[in-house]
């Protein structure tokens, strides 16, 4: 019997696998030998651990390479295809999901647009059809699991939705019942702005080294906050409610309820509110708003550079807050393209403690419509290269 504390032989060996899993995972295709090198450990280690995975289907080999002089040596490559996870975003505007590989390609996407005024069943059924064509999508025996990216604070550890100020209609919905109920699937549940973080992190490759704030704009303001690929989060795996922090000492009242909130004065919402007013017409959806402002019209520029404005003054303070080495600026409304985000930038410079501004990159995420939906995914995904239960499970049945 083992002493409490050791690592057994076999963990070992699991260890070892998922240490080459990884490197595979990140590289198109490797020899031996240079995969040998990338983990510093001898041929027949590897020799062993890739004769075993391409065994199991995980790894394939991928013809020779090219000779430049010695050997020509086989390529292996990680089965992209091995296994597959579903991800699904939940929005006020939209439900997006998608179905992934191991590597983040996405194989299918389905998307369903939601019409404002919205109740309960029809944001269920719309829910409910994206995951069945996903699913059926799936062989059953690949299928990882479904990961659901929600916006709305989660309201305990069982992550039932509470004061989902962009949409009340939601409040203590129970996504991981529904599922169970409707599928038999227990699934995973993140945070919109979380998963976008996570898809930075997994699929995007983010360095592990360094700290980044990740800006979601879009119906509502999140920002998570990464230092060395970990994300920090608070109570029920919230990272918090920036959108929720008081920018004007009474402002306009916010759904949340209280008055003056950031997504107040930058949110599509507010953006909506005040083009409609602006032009008296009530059907303007943000989508041609994006349109006019992003192809050089004026129509709409104040409004726009108001938010931008707003929205600046925010990423600055929280630069300010935690010095960070970058900042990625993505969601829904990146529709407003380049001239909204250098607006965005002027602001910065404008608010940000000068030091800061010199060492900080900003750059944006043009794949925001997928990336919480891949992130979500990513819940499932990494257990294959992180957990040696999983991948011992998996690879056995
Ligand atoms: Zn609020």
């Amino acid at each position: 019997m083992c002493a409490k504390g050791l690592l057994q032989l076999k963990n070992i060996r699991l260890r070892n696998t998922l240490s080459a899993l990884n490197v595979l995972r990140t590289h198109d295709m490797l020899s031996r030998v240079e995969l040998a090198q990338e983990l510093h450990c001898p041929g027949t280690a590897v020799t062993r651990i890739t004769r075993d995975l391409i065994e199991k289907g995980i790894l394939a080999t991928a013809g020779l390479s090219e000779s430049n002089g010695g050997r020509p040596r086989e390529q292996i490559k990680l089965v992209a295809d091995w296994k597959k996870a579903v991800g699904i975003e939940l929005s006020p505007h939209r439900i997006t999901g998608i179905l992934t590989d191991l590597k983040g390609r996405i194989l299918v996407r389905e998307e369903v647009f939601l019409s404002e005024q919205l109740g309960i069943e029809e944001f269920v059924h719309s829910m409910e059809l994206v995951a069945r064509r996903l699913l059926d999508a799936c062989e059953e025996e690949k299928l990882l699991g479904v990961g659901i990216a929600t916006f709305g604070p989660f309201s305990g550890e069982s992550r039932i939705l509470g004061n989902v100020a962009a949409f009340p209609a939601l409040d203590y919905f129970d996504i991981r019942k529904f599922f169970e109920d409707n599928f038999a699937l227990t699934v995973q549940i993140a945070d919109a702005t979380y998963a976008r973080a996570l898809h930075e992190i997994w699929f995007n490759h983010a360095p592990e080294r360094g700290s980044f704030l990740l800006f979601d704009a879009g119906a509502g303001i999140g920002c998570a906050t990464v230092f060395d690929g970990q994300i920090v989060f608070g109570k029920y795996s919230n990272v918090g409610e920036i959108g929720h922090t008081i920018y004007k000492i009474d402002g306009e009242l916010c759904p949340c309820g209280k008055k003056g909130c950031l997504e107040t004065l930058c949110s599509i919402r507010i953006i909506e509110q005040k083009a409609r007013a602006l032009k008296k017409s009530k059907k303007l959806k943000f989508a041609e708003i994006a349109r006019n402002y992003s192809s050089g019209e004026d129509d709409f520029r104040k409004i726009i550079e108001d938010c931008a404005h707003w929205l600046g003054l925010a990423i600055a303070n929280q630069i300010n807050f935690l010095i960070p080495d970058r900042v990625i600026l993505t969601g829904e409304m990146l529709q407003l393209g380049e001239r909204f985000c250098q607006k965005v930038n002027e602001s910065i410079d404008e608010y940000v403690f000068p030091a800061f501004r010199q060492e900080i990159t900003i750059s944006k995420s043009d794949a925001w419509r997928e990336s919480a939906a891949l992130g979500a995914a990513s819940l499932f995904v990494r257990k294959v290269f992180e957990d040696t239960k999983c991948l011992e499970e998996i690879s056995a049945s």
